[in-house]
């Protein structure tokens, strides 16, 4: 194929709770319909995340447990983590994810984790309670709706530079306060939805290819060759 993608599946590992994996799946399927190869690779503990290889970057959800464990091993991807959003590169952040690319997550227990602050939202903890549900959301700027089901403790604030995701039509979203759920910074896609988001939310999924073909090939014309086909295919 011309045209070839590799994913980070950061953690996979670790951090993939109700099959966050599935996001990893769909990107390949529909990658594949688009003509575009698209391989993946998990990056785990212990070992250097290299932002030079990777396209996309998926990011799972976990327990705190998980969580606890990651939001030590993180700092040592921190700075390569920043650079690759700064440049551009695609993410795919999911809940636990979610929580530990802003600058920390206090668990169901008090303990405060560290995230790497590479967006500015922060997440306290509820008191002896977890949003479980399905969620509907719109994105203010395109019109579209998104559906998913959440199940988190951590109530999310979203900071300087970060759109949220959609605002919540039906649940909880971030904090059950602001009506905004996920994040969007540069091409970086949050949310507390899983189910997996892009089985469910199509268009999420044809946004981050299109972001990650974009910046890897930008003489490349999206619209051209039936490869890169991406209207109808979704
Ligand atoms: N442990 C985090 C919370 O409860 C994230 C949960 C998740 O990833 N589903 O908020």
């Amino acid at each position: 194929m011309a045209y070839s993608l590799n994913v980070c599946h950061l953690y996979g590992d670790l951090m993939n709770t109700y099959g966050d994996l599935g996001n990893i799946l769909v990107l390949k399927y529909l990658a594949n319909q688009m003509g575009v190869g698209l391989t993946s690779e998990v990056v785990s503990l212990g070992q250097p995340f290299d932002p030079t290889k990777y396209d996309i970057v998926v990011f799972g959800g976990g327990q705190d447990f998980e969580q606890s464990i990651v939001s030590k091993d993180i700092q040592t991807k921190k700075t390569a983590l920043t650079n690759f959003i700064e440049d551009n590169g695609s993410v795919v952040a999911i809940c636990g994810g979610y929580q530990l690319l802003g600058h920390y997550y206090i668990g169901a227990n008090g303990e405060k984790l560290l995230g790497i602050g590479a967006l500015d939202h922060y997440t306290d903890k509820q008191k002896d309670h977890r949003f479980i549900g399905n969620v509907v959301i719109e994105n203010e700027e395109t019109g579209e709706r998104y559906h998913g089901f959440e199940n988190h403790q951590g109530l999310t604030f979203l900071g300087k530079g970060e759109r949220p995701l959609g605002k919540v039509l039906e649940g909880h979203g971030n904090n059950g306060q602001d009506q905004t759920e996920g994040a969007i910074y540069k091409n970086v896609y949050c949310t507390y939805f899983h189910g997996p988001i892009l089985a469910r939310n199509n268009q999420i999924a044809k946004h981050v290819l299109v972001n990650a073909l974009t910046r890897k090939y930008p003489d490349a014309d999206l619209s051209q060759p039936e490869a890169l086909k991406v209207g109808d295919t979704f």
